[in-house]
């Protein structure tokens, strides 16, 4: 076998190549440029296409653009009015803004188990942890993998809690046939760059509750009553602060931007699904490490393609195989440290190690390969082989 990279040897790779990537062509800069020369930078035409083609993508009725995924799940807690006190359940397994919202509303987030198969939020711990004072069950559909919406949706309904999707990971997935958007009463997207389409930054939040939709326009501009195409059609000058809102809005540039990348959103999800099924195939013969659980009910969006590591089989830790994977020229990351486990949760919500044991056991163990759509045959067989190269010379 040939030396390490870390050891001195050859990497498989010279360039490094990242574990998330966007994909921008010349329609999609044409599209922002032709929004440059318009008379609409923000508030125009291209934010309520934008929202109407998302709308129509996911099935529901409506859909409200926002500045990015963490004022998405911002506003999705106030157009449910969480308040201080509330509880409201997340998943250990997550990136933080999944439960910074709740903090921001001044609720407190109550961290639920994953699934150690799955790495998905666990329905039964999620029931154990409800209280008189849930308000609200946040879940995540991890790497792109719907959650458990059976029996999610039976719990919410059983406590009379509205269930909102942090669907970040899942835009293009499916739950038996139904579209990640239309499943929770409130399902948040993200449009970041390592994310399935981008608008640079950018959010979105879905859902079919014309309640919920008003107050999300609201909370995005102010907690202003009329925006300015509604003032400048009625000719008056005068609005109302009816609550306390931000400025959350997202402009129509990045939503031409947005417009011209979800057109490719069907192959883009083709070819994730194309690189996760390679990477199935050849990791199937190495005992040393495993992939993530998968339903046969689902279209899976493929954010992420994490791996396990089965550590009783390895003679180093995940740290260990993160550098020297990086040292042949593979970058990956760890998605992610369990939320509870930040020192501002442990501090401010008295949040501990042993709290979720499968996502802290899972944290040690979880390393997340290259998927992006603009990858070659090249590219993925690379990573394949820099896997096996690493875990072959640290397998017992
Ligand atoms: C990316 C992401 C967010 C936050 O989205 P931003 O656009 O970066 O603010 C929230 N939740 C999950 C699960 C994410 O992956």
């Amino acid at each position: 076998m040939s030396t390490l990279a870390i050891h001195g040897g050859q990497p498989v790779r010279t360039v490094l190549i990242p574990y998330g990537k966007q994909w921008i062509d010349e329609e999609d800069i044409a599209a922002v440029v032709n929004v440059l020369r318009s008379d609409w930078l923000t508030t125009g035409p291209k934010v309520n296409e934008f929202e109407q083609n998302i709308a129509a993508t996911v099935g529901t009725k409506y859909a409200v653009a926002v500045s990015n995924g963490t004022a998405a799940l911002h506003s999705a807690m106030f157009a449910l009015d969480i308040g201080p006190g509330d509880e409201v359940i997340v998943p250990a397994m997550t990136f933080a803004a999944t439960a910074n919202c709740v903090v921001f509303k001044g609720g407190i987030p109550v961290f639920a188990d994953v699934d150690d198969q799955s790495l998905l939020i666990d329905p039964n711990d999620v029931e154990r942890k409800i209280t008189s004072r849930t308000k609200a069950i946040i879940a995540v559909d991890f790497a792109g993998h719907p959650c458990d919406y059976t029996r999610l949706s039976e719990i919410a309904e059983d406590h009379h809690l509205p269930l909102v999707a942090d669907g970040c990971h899942a835009l293009g997935a499916m739950y038996n046939g139904q579209p990640v958007g239309s499943i929770g009463d409130l399902t948040t997207f993200s449009f970041h760059p390592v994310k399935h389409i981008t608008t640079g930054e950018g959010g979105m939040v879905t859902t079919d509750n014309e309640a919920y939709e008003k107050r999300l326009r609201l909370f995005r501009n102010h907690g202003i009553t009329t925006d300015l195409h509604q003032r400048e059609s009625t000719g008056s000058w005068y609005y109302e602060m009816v609550d306390l809102g931000y400025n959350y809005r997202l402009t129509d540039i990045q939503c031409a931007l947005g417009i011209s990348q979800l057109k490719k959103l069907p192959q883009w999800i083709k070819k994730r699904n194309c690189i996760a099924s390679f990477y199935d195939d050849s990791l199937k013969s190495n005992h040393s490490v495993t992939p993530l659980s998968r339903s046969s009910n689902v279209i899976h969006a493929y954010h992420l393609y994490v791996i396990k590591l089965l550590l009783d089989k390895l003679t180093i830790g995940r740290n260990e195989i993160y550098s020297a994977l990086r040292a042949e020229g593979i970058g990956t990351n760890v998605h992610y440290i369990p939320v509870h486990l930040h020192p501002y949760y442990q501090k401010k919500f008295h949040t501990h190690d042993g709290l979720c044991p499968h996502a802290e056991m899972a944290y040690q163990q979880i390393l997340s390969l290259p998927i992006f759509p603009r990858m070659t045959d090249n590219d993925t067989t690379e990573v394949m082989n820099a896997v096996s190269k690493v875990i072959g010379a640290f397998s017992v």
